[in-house]
């Protein structure tokens, strides 16, 4: 991207934006943040966010800072620290050397904290959460002031000291700022800013026992940092007049901010506390399940960064909440697929197949095209002989009429090779099972062609059952079986959706030589297939290969009727 270009705004955000740079309003700076809990892995929403906030900085010639908001002790890890910081990188994004912790700044907001309760804009209340959550009322009525709302300046202080101490036990006391409890804004209406958390923090260790709630700590980083355009979720639109009544308040540098629409995708779960459900109770095999919506997951299944940002930039930013249909998100995958995979044959469920008439002990080699869609991505070749391995389903004893593949009598042609016609079919004794086919083939259809002219109606993938590689394969389907996985019948949970066939694992898969030793997260299509990607749980000759989609584009076929809006 051309880093001096004036962007023309694609959306709300960027128009706001460009309005401030053009009026001065923040002496031309634009500082946004991604600001993520680390209590769980990073998904295609936080992807969204990723792509908008540090995509404003690049285009605006900023900076976007990742800031981990890191003030729930009991929730949050390192791991998942280390994780967010290696998903945020493969996403294709910088911070550079902005990289925070809400946690830096404990010491900072609890000496705001300090100067609020100095100036009477802060008490120590010793209700019990449910009776603070009671006495703020609801939407119609009014709220309760606490019994304790008016102590003291001198008592607040020191009740707050001895919180900090460590003195009172978890639940006996908060801290609340004192705005109005008839605020029809139910934010407003005394919120707590700290709680007793006798938990040790990844990072402070057990120096706190009093930790901020989200509201006290956001704007006051998003302060600290100098933010200029603190975007988030549409849900904290209501939390805004507290977000402006903190840093007002304080009297300190006040960014601006503003909510957009989160991203919902049809047949999965964007919520970590469902994703967390998933991993803990094993219904997936962890976070980067490739069957999971999280950034690592659709890394291990085979989707490209570049996909996945040029998804974030057709979905664009608005203001109303929607889903995506899933098909869009795979279309984009797709496409960019379709373009950078080298083709190669590989077959899922092996059917042999002998050529009578090929010479025993003969192999030759066959030139296969490696992308149609990039010739300078060239040719390759492929091993041929007597012993194949076809697709079991390319074959049927008995074929319906609108089965063209192979059959009895039936000429088809193996992909960059010769024609081959069945002559006869080997069944198990016992079973009835087909355990062999056999052929003839034409030597003069080699490579494909035959010079009379005949065109049979069917093209297979093969591969030579003495060079083959034996591989595992996984293939996927939506991890949930209907568009809105909430959508629930009486009495059932959510995890009554789980798609029980959204994970299908084939062994004893055939692959033509050159997928033996591929490095991980290579990608690849499977001609006929589908596109695939090298699982981390391969080993030396014996690859593991996730299919990312298959070849049939659902959005596509949308588009075509008219159904896409
Ligand atoms: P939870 O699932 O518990 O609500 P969260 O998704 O808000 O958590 P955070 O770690 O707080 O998780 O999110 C970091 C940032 O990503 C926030 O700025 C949030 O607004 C944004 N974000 C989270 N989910 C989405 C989403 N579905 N679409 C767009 N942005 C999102
Ligand atoms: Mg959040």
């Amino acid at each position: 991207m051309d880093e001096n270009a004036t962007p023309t705004p694609t959306d709300f955000v960027r128009q706001i934006v460009a309005d401030d740079t053009k009026s001065g309003k923040w002496d031309g700076r634009v500082v946004t943040r991604f600001p993520p809990e680390p209590n769980g892995y990073l998904h295609i929403g936080h992807a969204k966010s990723i792509c908008l906030n540090f995509g404003i900085a690049r285009e605006f010639g900023g900076t976007c800072h990742l800031r981990f908001d890191d003030t729930n002790p009991t929730k949050e890890e390192d791991e998942y620290v280390l994780a967010i910081q290696r998903d945020v990188r493969w996403l294709g994004f910088d911070w550079g050397e902005h990289l925070y912790y809400a946690s830096d700044y404990f010491d900072q907001l609890h000496a705001w904290a300090i100067q609020l309760i100095q100036a009477g804009k802060a008490y120590v209340d010793e209700q019990t959460s449910a009776e603070i959550r009671a006495s703020r009322g609801k939407l119609a009525s009014r709220g309760v002031e606490s019994p304790h709302r008016d102590r003291p300046i001198a008592e607040n202080l020191d009740l707050f000291a001895r919180m900090t101490a460590g003195e009172f036990e978890e639940g006996t006391a908060v801290l609340r700022a004192r705005i109005d409890m008839e605020a029809p804004n139910q934010h407003l209406r005394d919120p707590v800013m700290y709680r007793i958390l006798k938990a040790s923090h990844h990072r402070t260790g057990a120096k706190w026992c009093v930790y901020p709630m989200y509201d006290w700590a956001h704007g006051q980083s998003d302060s600290i940092e100098k933010i200029t355009h603190s975007i988030c979720t549409l849900e904290f639109r209501e939390h805004r007049p507290l977000y402006d009544w903190y840093l007002d308040t304080l009297g300190v540098y006040h960014p601006q901010q503003i909510e957009f629409a989160r991203l919902n995708v049809s047949f999965t779960v964007m919520s970590k506390r469902r994703l967390l459900n998933l991993v803990e109770e094993d219904l997936v095999r962890g976070w980067n399940d490739p069957r999971m919506p999280t950034i690592s997951g659709m890394r291990r299944r085979g989707y490209t960064a570049e996909a996945i940002r040029h998804f974030a930039a057709i979905i664009g930013v608005d203001t109303t909440e929607s889903t995506v249909d899933v098909a869009l998100l795979e279309h984009c995958v797709r496409e960019d697929l379709n373009k950078r995979s080298p083709r190669f044959m590989g077959v899922l469920r092996p059917l042999r197949v002998v050529i009578e008439n090929y010479p025993e002990g003969r192999t030759e080699e066959v030139d296969a095209v490696n992308n149609p869609e990039d010739p300078a991505a060239g040719s390759r070749k492929v091993p041929f002989g007597r012993v194949l391995y076809i697709e079991r389903d390319d074959f049927m004893e008995d074929p319906p009429k609108q089965f063209f593949r192979l059959a009895p009598g039936r000429e088809v042609r193996l992909r960059y090779a010769y024609f081959v016609t069945c002559t006869n079919v080997v069944k198990d004794p016992a079973t009835g099972e087909i355990v062999e086919l056999r052929c003839t083939y034409d030597p003069a259809t080699k490579g494909g062609d035959s010079p009379d002219g005949r065109k049979p109606k069917a093209t297979l993938h093969w591969v030579s059952a003495e060079h083959a590689v034996p591989a595992e394969v996984r293939l996927y389907d939506h991890l949930f079986t209907r568009e809105d996985p909430d959508e629930v019948a009486e009495g059932q949970g959510w995890r009554a959706n789980l798609n029980p066939r959204s994970l299908e694992t084939l062994t004893g898969c055939r692959l033509e030589p050159a997928l033996g030793d591929l490095p991980v997260e290579s990608r690849v299509q499977f001609e006929r297939l589908g596109y695939f990607c090298v699982d981390p749980d391969s080993k030396p000759g014996a690859p593991v290969f996730n299919r990312t989609l298959t070849l049939k584009d659902e959005w596509a076929r949308l588009q075509k009727k008219g159904k896409t809006a």
